[in-house]
């Protein structure tokens, strides 16, 4: 896989211009970087600059620690009882979604000795985690508290359901929010209120608060129908390690679906699902090679798949195919891959496997300088 540093700041700075210069910038890093290798993500975005970098897990905050992140990491999901304390440690921001979060946060603070910031979440539609509009008499004095004890509440947050496809969901989800907020205690610290993902920066950014947490925009997804198209950043290509005539008749791959009609070459390509490349892709999705797309087919493997290349002359052992990216004038999305393969950008850039080395290139394909 190649990855260009300069597209992915691109797309970053194609958010600040969307929501303008006031809103803190939280690019999303999580699961590896979306797949991409978060060395190198981070690597890339911090000649940008950003506010700080968002995760899904304490382990991934700790590691971005590790890399040598000195900027606020943001934990976006729940954790776990009991990662409070290594949070702490590692001088994360945890967000909250419950009373017994707060207090085991409380503790931890307490027992490291050391302060700690907190987001919390509301539930505005999304479920999956947030304190929720009903039990706000509840909730709200324990994070006033809470942050009395040492954990300082700095943010509230909330996650947009449905960015990519409807503007008045997120109106709506944004105004439950900034509703929430209004109960807010007097006197307290202004808070950083945020919920814009990718989709939600470019289609709304009046409701960009003081903070947006862009992710899949940054490495090449589509936010969404309607939205600017993301510069490409990842490649996959592969090479091509046999060629064959296969005369009619000739079965191919796992369960022989495919059955050549005669006088057609095929390359048989050095990678498949084992790499990540989804295996729904077998007699239904493409590659380019030598500058022109051409069918996968039979089944995929989990160490190679085969091309038709019968329209393809000259095509040998070394030469490259392309399964992302683009070929002469030829391109194929991570989008159009995802949408063949029945999923969305997001599971097929996180499905490539540690198998599949990652190649970070920074402006005209030097190689970028980064840890690990
Ligand atoms: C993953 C995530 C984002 C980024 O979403 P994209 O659709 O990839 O832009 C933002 N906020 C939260 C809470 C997330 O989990």
């Amino acid at each position: 896989m190649e990855i260009r540093a300069d597209a992915l700041r691109e797309n970053l700075a194609a958010v600040r211009a969307s929501v303008g210069p006031g809103p803190r910038l939280l690019p999303m890093v999580k699961a590896d970087g979306y797949g991409l290798g978060v060395a190198g993500a981070v690597t890339a975005l911090e000649p940008a600059d950003p506010w700080g970098y968002g995760v899904a897990t304490v382990e991934e905050g700790t590691q971005l620690r590790e890399l040598g992140v000195t900027k606020p990491v943001l934990v976006l999901s729940p954790t776990p009882p009991g990662s409070e304390e290594i949070a702490v440690e590692a001088g994360l921001t945890l967000s909250v979604s419950s009373v017994e979060a707060l207090r085991r946060l409380v503790a931890a603070v307490e027992g490291a000795g050391r302060q700690a910031a907190f987001h919390l979440e509301v539930d505005t539609g999304m479920g999956r985690a947030g304190f929720t509009e009903a039990d706000v008499e509840a909730w709200l004095p324990a994070a006033s508290a809470a942050h009395a004890a040492g954990a300082r509440w700095e943010g509230c947050f909330t996650h947009l359901h449905s960015a990519d496809e409807d503007d008045a969901s997120v109106q709506g989800q944004w105004r439950r929010l900034q509703d929430i907020v209004a109960r807010m205690p007097p006197g307290h610290d202004p808070l950083l209120v945020h919920a814009l993902n990718s989709a939600g920066a470019l289609r709304c950014p009046g409701c960009a608060g003081d903070l947006v947490r862009p992710g899949i925009f940054l490495y090449g997804g589509s936010a969404g129908g309607g939205l600017p198209a993301p510069r490409p950043v990842a490649a996959v290509r592969a090479r091509v390690v046999h060629v064959r005539p296969a005369a009619e008749g000739t079965t191919l791959g796992y369960g022989a679906t495919y059955r050549s009609r005669g006088g057609e070459r095929w390359a048989t390509v050095a990678l498949g699902y084992g790499d990540g490349l989804p295996r729904s892709l077998g007699n239904r999705g493409f590659a380019l090679v030598g500058g022109r797309r051409v069918p996968i087919i039979g089944r995929i493997s989990m160490d190679v798949s085969v091309v038709d290349i019968s329209d393809v002359p000259g095509v040998e052992p070394g030469d490259v195919v392309t399964f992302i990216g683009s070929d002469g004038g030829e391109r194929i999305t991570v989008d159009e891959v995802a949408e063949l393969a029945g999923t969305i950008s997001y599971e097929v850039l996180t499905g490539f496997t540690p198998r599949l080395p990652r190649h970070w290139m920074d402006g005209h394909g030097q190689a970028l300088e980064h840890g690990r």
